[in-house]
């Protein structure tokens, strides 16, 4: 049944030092960004928590900047600002492209990547990107701040290390060198879940990330170490779909989950291929 929202009390801080104390004070509260998620949740009854922390109207979760040689990006910016930000556009072009896919443009107006963090599902489209990224995870508490290698954030099916009193406040994304590709695959262009998503980087350390082939989105090691030490393609897909662990549920099936991905890979690696030079034609068949 849905969650009558007039039974709800949500608290509004102003500044984030506020919200860490109410989090400290006064919880257990529940964290409330563009609430894409939480709503989906009050409407099919299945958030038991009657009390709500608004992330909105603060300025210290939001904003995407450069601090030296890292880009920094607040966790209540919206997937709009992702996809418009010409620094992110530069920095980490695929996380701009995997904020365009996410449902429509009006959930893009809400979502947050720090949403799409906490929420912790294997399909987020934007987690992938932060994967291969290698990006960090700010966490802060009344009592500090902590960063978590964004690999060790998640502990298993929609769980992470982040403590009731913490909120994400941020996560930092180092320079990625190297071509960077991301797909998407669902059942339409817009309003779909992934069936598989994927994000890779072709650097001398090629990086594969996926999700929606997990309980959590994945690297693979095994797939990255085959591609790095110039194995096939045939071979580190074969590595690729013992390496995933994807189910059949609502959305696909575990075969076409596995077959996709590897696919994908193949698509991955040969559409950032590096470009061949051109070989000069022999005389005999210049004149032949
Ligand atoms: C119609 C529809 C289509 C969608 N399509 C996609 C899609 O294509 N791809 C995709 O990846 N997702 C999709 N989503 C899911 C959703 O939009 C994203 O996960 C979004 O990023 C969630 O962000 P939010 O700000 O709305 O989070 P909220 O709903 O406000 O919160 C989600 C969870 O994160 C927690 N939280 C939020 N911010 C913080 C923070 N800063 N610190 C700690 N905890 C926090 C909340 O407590 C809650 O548990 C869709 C949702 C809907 C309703």
């Amino acid at each position: 049944m849905a969650t009558a929202l007039s039974r709800l009390a949500l608290l509004q801080p102003r500044t984030l030092a506020e919200a860490l104390r109410m989090l400290r004070d006064e919880g257990p509260l529940v964290p409330l960004a563009g609430c894409t998620d939480l709503y989906v949740g009050f409407h099919f009854g299945s958030v038991p928590q009657d009390r709500f922390l608004d992330l909105q109207g603060i300025q210290g979760l939001r904003g995407i900047r450069l601090r030296g040689d890292t880009l920094e990006i607040g966790a209540c910016t919206t997937y709009t600002e992702l996809a418009r930000s010409p620094l992110v556009r530069r920095r980490l072009p695929i996380l701009a492209e995997s904020a365009r896919w996410v449902g429509s443009p009006q959930i893009q107006n809400r979502g947050t990547l720090g949403g799409n963090i906490a929420n912790a599902s294997p399909a987020g489209d934007t987690l992938p990107v932060l994967a291969v990224a290698e990006t960090t995870v700010v966490l802060r508490s009344a009592a500090g701040e902590r960063r978590v290698p964004f690999g060790a954030f998640y502990t298993g099916y929609r769980q992470t290390v982040m403590r009731p009193d913490e909120l994400i406040v941020s996560v930092e994304v180092p320079r990625v060198e190297g071509h960077q590709w991301f797909r998407k695959v669902g059942t339409r262009a817009a309003q779909a879940i992934s069936k598989v998503v994927m994000a890779a980087v072709r650097a001398p350390r090629p990086r594969v990330a996926l999700g929606s082939v997990a309980p959590t989105v994945v690297r693979v090691p095994g797939t990255e170490a085959v591609l790095a030490s110039g194995g096939s393609i045939a071979e580190a897909q074969a590595v690729l779909m013992d390496e995933i662990r994807p189910i059949d549920d609502l959305r696909s099936t575990a075969t076409y989950r596995r077959r996709v991905s590897a696919n994908l890979l193949a698509q991955f690696w040969s559409e950032t291929a590096p470009a061949q030079p051109r070989r000069r034609r022999s005389n005999s068949v210049r004149n032949g």
